[in-house]
C-alpha cells in the first residue's frame, strides 16, 4: 500500500527525484524585482518595495493596516505587546502549534495556557475554551483572572492549523465576553479565509510568515495585520527602533527593536504576492487530488478544509489509524525520497512549557499520535499547464 502511495505522490508531482514537503517557487518577477532593488542600493531598511508589499498584503488580506516585520515569531512577539500582555500574565493557546506561538509569549515573561483543539480544524477549540474558562477562570470589573494561579488572563492565540481556519465566530465571542485580546497566529494561512474574510483579520492584530517553507516567502519574513490604525502606527514604531522621524535627529521616545524587514525582501515579497492566488488554487486542486485518491483507501483519511472556510492546503495532512501506522509510513516514506513528517512534539512536552496549566488535550493527545503531513510544494506542472490553458 506504502508503494502505491509512493508512486501516486512521484505521478503528481512528476519527479523521481526527492520530493519536498514544501518549497518556494519563484516562477514571477522575483528576479526583476531584486535586480532593481540591488540597482537602486535601498537594500535595507527604507525603500519602496517594503511600503509595497504592506499595502499589497493589506488590500489582498483585508486589514485595515499591515506592517512588515523580520519574521513571523518577531511578528508574533510584537502582537504580544501590543496586545498588552505583562510579565506573568497567562496566554490561551493550543499546545498543537509550532513552538514560535509559545516563545513569543515566553519573551514578554507571560506563561501560555494549553487548551484542546477541535476534531474538525485542528485548531484551538471554542468549545474547549468556553469549558475551561468556566471553570477556572473569574472576571473581576473587565480583567480575566486565572482562579488558581491568581494571575491575569490577558489574550487568546488560536492557530491555524497548516492553513484551516478555525471556528473564529464562536471564539471572538468567547474573547469579547471574557475581555481577552483575540490574536490571530494566521503564519500558516495567508490566504485562507473564514466565511469569506481572510483569516488574521478577525481580532484587533493578527500575525503571517513568510519563512522559505510558507505558501508565499521573503527568504524570511512577517506582517502584522490590523483592523485598527492607530495600533499600526505604533507598531511601526517600535519596529523601527522607536525613533522619532526626522531627517537628521536621533532621538528615541522608548525602548524599540529593530524589527523591520529589509526593502529586499519585500522586494522578493511583492514578486511572490503577484503569484500568491494562483499559488493557492495550485495547492487546492492538489489537496483535492489527495482527497479523491486517499478516498480509496480505507485505513487512510485525508485532512479536509473545515465547512465554510476557503483553507490553503498550506500542508496536506494524513490521519493515520494509530502511531504504529504512522510511524511505519513516515519511515517508508522518508527512506524512498518522498519527505513526509508528524506534527510538531506537543508544547506542553517540551521542557520549557511543561509546567503549563492544560485541560487535558484529549482531541491534540490523539492527532499528536496519527497525523502525517505530506508534499504540498506548489506543483509546478500544473502551474505551467494552467498558465498554457
Ligand atoms: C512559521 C510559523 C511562525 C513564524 O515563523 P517564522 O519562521 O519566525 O517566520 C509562527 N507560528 C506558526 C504556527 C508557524 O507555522
Amino acid at each position: 500500500m506504502y508503494s502505491k502511495i509512493g508512486s501516486y505522490i512521484r505521478e503528481l508531482y512528476k519527479s523521481q527525484d526527492f520530493i519536498p514537503l514544501s518549497a518556494p517557487v519563484f516562477t514571477g518577477n522575483e528576479k526583476k524585482y531584486l535586480e532593481e532593488c540591488i540597482d537602486s542600493t535601498f537594500v535595507s531598511s527604507v525603500g519602496k518595495f517594503v511600503d509595497r508589499f504592506e499595502e499589497m498584503v493589506a488590500e489582498y488580506t483585508g486589514a485595515k493596516k499591515a506592517v512588515v516585520c523580520v519574521n513571523g515569531t518577531n511578528a508574533l512577539h510584537l502582537a504580544m505587546m501590543l496586545a498588552g500582555v505583562e510579565r506573568n500574565d497567562e496566554v490561551i493557546t493550543q499546545a498543537l502549534t509550532f513552538v514560535a506561538t509559545c516563545n513569543a509569549i515566553s519573551y514578554i515573561g507571560a506563561h501560555p495556557i494549553f487548551i484542546d483543539v477541535d476534531k474538525d480544524t485542528m485548531g484551538l477549540s471554542p468549545t474547549a475554551v468556553d469549558h475551561w474558562l468556566n471553570t477556572n477562570a473569574a472576571l473581576h470589573g473587565d480583567e480575566c483572572f486565572n482562579k488558581s494561579t491568581g494571575h491575569r488572563i490577558r489574550c487568546c492565540v488560536p492557530m491555524h492549523t497548516f492553513g484551516h481556519p478555525v471556528h473564529l465566530d464562536e471564539l471572538m465571542e468567547i474573547c469579547n465576553k471574557w475581555h481577552l485580546e483575540l490574536v490571530e497566529d494566521a503564519a500558516e494561512s495567508l490566504g485562507s479565509y473564514y466565511k469569506g474574510k481572510h483569516t488574521g483579520t478577525f481580532g484587533r492584530i493578527g500575525i503571517i510568515s513568510f519563512n522559505g517553507n510558507k505558501t508565499i516567502t521573503t527568504g524570511g519574513g512577517g506582517m502584522l495585520l490590523f483592523n485598527d490604525e492607530k495600533l499600526a502606527i505604533r507598531a511601526k514604531h517600535l519596529t523601527t527602533q522607536a525613533k522619532r522621524p526626522h531627517k537628521w535627529e536621533f532621538y528615541h521616545d522608548e525602548v524599540g527593536y529593530n524589527y523591520r524587514m529589509p526593502n529586499i525582501n519585500a522586494a522578493l515579497g511583492c514578486a511572490q504576492m503577484e503569484n500568491l492566488e494562483q499559488f493557492v488554487l495550485n495547492k487546492r486542486e492538489t489537496a483535492s487530488s489527495y482527497a479523491a485518491f486517499f478516498k480509496e483507501i480505507e485505513e487512510i483519511e485525508f485532512f479536509a478544509e473545515p465547512a465554510g472556510c476557503r483553507s490553503n492546503y498550506w500542508l496536506n495532512a494524513l490521519i493515520m489509524k494509530d502511531k504504529k501506522t504512522r510511524d511505519s509510513f513516515l519511515q517508508y516514506t522518508n527512506n524512498n525520497g518522498i519527505m513526509t513528517r508528524p506534527i510538531w512534539e506537543l508544547m506542553n512536552r517540551l521542557p520549557m512549557f511543561r509546567n503549563c496549566q492544560t485541560d487535558g488535550l484529549k482531541n491534540t493527545e490523539w492527532f499528536a499520535d496519527r497525523v502525517v503531513n505530506i508534499p504540498s510544494s506548489v506543483n509546478i506542472h500544473l502551474l505551467y499547464e494552467n498558465q498554457i490553458k
